[in-house]
């Protein structure tokens, strides 16, 4: 599903440049619960956004599906988006002037979806998330539990195949966190690959594969608890040495 061939990503930095992502190689197969670990600044938010289509990379290769995802227009970018991606943030980026029910049915407006039908499909997703009694209110009438719950309802309208989160308990307490941590796994459990990004190990331990970025590269990979891999970059670090 997803293939990432020595990616590498930099920012400019003035004069200088900042080279954040280092050659980043990583497979994730259709179905999977990752989360990807690292301190803060190790390019987590960068990989994610890469992964998403969100942001370009600057060498190396990234298949999504079978497709080449290289430089493109934004135009197809964005559709191949639509297509394949939702997204889940830790400050929810919920629309402040709509309620639950209109933000989670924002993106089939986008695609052209008239309202009845839009609304109607929203509302099944804000059942399934529990939230059917919130539709009518505001974002600020919702606590940080039921605004990450309307994001995922609006992650998931378009059906994705991959669901990508960013640090999506980071503003959550313990509780909450668990339960969205929860509804991601049934999420994962119904067919759909998703990938977190958290730095807590908690919450990262409840996925089956943990990836940890450091230096801008990957430096180990962990299935179930037990250290499966090492970067094919350390590896051959390694064998230099
Ligand atoms: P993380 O999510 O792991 O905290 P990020 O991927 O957000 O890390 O950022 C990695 C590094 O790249 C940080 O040093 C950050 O300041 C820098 N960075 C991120 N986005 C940009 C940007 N758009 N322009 C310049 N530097 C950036
Ligand atoms: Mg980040």
């Amino acid at each position: 599903m997803i293939k990432l061939n020595d990616i590498h990503k930099s920012y400019a930095m003035g004069s200088s440049k900042l080279h954040v992502l280092k050659g980043i190689d990583l497979d994730i197969h259709q179905g999977e619960f990752v989360s990807i670990m690292g301190s803060s600044g190790s390019g987590k938010s960068t990989l994610l956004n890469i992964l998403g289509i969100l942001d370009n990379y600057d060498q190396g290769s990234y298949h999504l599906g079978g497709k080449l995802i290289s430089n493109m227009s934004e135009k197809k970018a964005a559709r191949l988006r639509n297509e394949m991606v939702g997204f889940v943030f830790q400050s929810f980026n919920l629309i402040s002037f709509k309620n639950a029910m209109e933000n989670v049915a924002l993106p089939l407006y986008y695609k052209g979806v008239n309202r009845k039908k839009r609304n109607l499909m929203a509302m099944e997703y804000l059942d399934r998330l529990g939230l059917k009694d919130w539709a009518a209110h505001m974002p600020n009438e919702l606590s940080g539990g039921q605004k990450q719950r309307v994001a995922i309802a609006r992650a998931l309208i378009s059906q994705p195949k991959i669901l990508l989160a960013d640090e999506p308990t980071g503003a959550l307490d313990t509780t909450t966190s668990y339960e969205v941590m929860a509804i991601l796994q049934e999420i994962n459990q119904a067919g759909i690959t998703v990938i977190i990004v958290t730095h807590e190990h908690d919450i990262a331990s409840m996925t089956k594969k943990v990836v940890r970025l450091k230096d801008g590269l990957i430096d180990e990979v962990i299935v179930n608890g037990e250290l499966a891999d090492f970067s094919s970059q350390y590896a051959r670090e390694i064998q230099s040495v």
